[in-house]
């Protein structure tokens, strides 16, 4: 059954996702929005995998896809060396491996449960009814997320926003997935906690041996967690590299663009700053999709088809037909 190599957790080919809008009686011709196109990434054992890009440029869709809770149009993802695809495992057996931690604790929580019910619902729909086992993994898990224990008797509302993530954590981690998305996990925090939480998934990803993929608007978090950055816009890669090339000299002019607008005193910020909104994807630019807002797009940009991603140095990839001319 296993098809990839032993250190891959996680394969993801040529996937796309495609939501057909429009076509009702008033509303005109049927129409296709291509959230995700085309899609390959790889996940290590032991990363995390940075993805980023504006919002609408298809992470949600993407998470989504790989957890099993949103279809895919065509391609392939390949968990923990299952392949989801045709008869792929069902969405149970996925929630095993895969899980995702929420952008917000306030919301992601059912303010009617207490904590130990939180947590003993998933242990109960997976088999695990023993009693006392059911008790040592959630008293293990509060434990594991800095929390005591005896909190269990609680509901969501007597926590701060932190101590609502660690038990939103917890809860991704009590079937001990092998993969977490996180998905801006600490952008709903006071500023003051978020290094808290960060450095708890960075401690539970070593202790744990997690992977990680870390959807965040903030890259200063994502330099600060990733091993790998990938870049999405409009639905494709268009930049993926490790987090240093990324960080200190991305080459797609939009990669530029996001790392310029990042406030640091000691960052050369002289890029171009990203202007314009990210173009309606029902109806995309030809050509290079960034085109209509890179200050450096010229006639073969705007040409069809979409560049492909072209490998411009070990583990650099790089969607850019002009990618040579603009090396720094
Ligand atoms: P954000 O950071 O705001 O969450 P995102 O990068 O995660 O954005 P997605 O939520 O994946 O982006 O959306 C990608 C595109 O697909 C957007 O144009 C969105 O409007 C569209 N989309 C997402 N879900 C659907 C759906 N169910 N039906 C139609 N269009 C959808």
């Amino acid at each position: 059954m296993s098809n990839s190599p032993a250190d891959t957790i996680l394969k993801i080919e040529n996937l796309a996702v495609h939501f057909p809008v429009g076509g009702g009686l008033f509303s005109g011709a049927r129409r296709v929005v291509h959230a995700v196109d085309g899609v390959d990434l790889e996940l290590k054992r032991g990363e995390c995998l940075g993805l980023v890009g504006e919002s609408g440029c298809g992470k949600s869709t993407l998470a989504l896809t790989i957890l099993g809770l949103q279809a895919p149009t065509r391609g392939r993802i390949v968990l923990d060396g299952h392949d989801m695809s045709g008869n792929g495992m069902d969405r149970m057996a996925r929630a095993r491996i895969a899980q995702m931690v929420f952008q917000d604790p306030y919301s992601s929580l059912n303010p009617r449960q207490t904590v130990r019910r939180t947590l003993e619902a998933p242990l109960r729909l997976h088999g695990v009814t023993a009693a006392s086992e059911v008790e040592d993994r959630i008293a293990d898990m509060l434990k594991r997320v800095g929390l005591r224990p005896e909190v269990a008797a609680r509901y969501p509302h007597e926590f701060s926003g932190g101590q609502r993530q660690r038990i939103g954590i917890a809860r991704a981690l009590i079937l001990k997935p092998q993969i977490v998305i996180l998905d801006e996990p600490v952008s709903a925090l006071d500023v003051s906690i978020r290094a808290q939480i960060i450095n708890l998934l960075l401690e539970l990803k070593e202790t744990l041996g997690l992977s990680y993929i870390m959807i965040s608007h903030d890259l200063g978090v994502v330099e600060h967690m990733s091993d790998r950055v990938a870049v999405m816009y409009l639905g494709r890669i268009v930049e993926a590299g490790g987090w240093e090339t990324i960080f200190t000299t991305p080459q797609h002019p939009y990669t530029r663009a996001l790392i310029a607008a990042i406030p640091d005193p000691f960052r050369d910020n002289r890029g171009a700053k990203i202007t314009g909104e990210i173009p309606n994807p029902l109806n995309p630019p030809t050509g290079c999709g960034f085109n209509p807002r890179c200050p450096e797009a010229r006639d073969i940009c705007r040409a069809p088809p979409t560049p492909s991603l072209e490998e411009i140095g070990p583990g650099h990839l790089v969607r850019c037909r002009r990618v040579r001319e603009l090396a720094v």
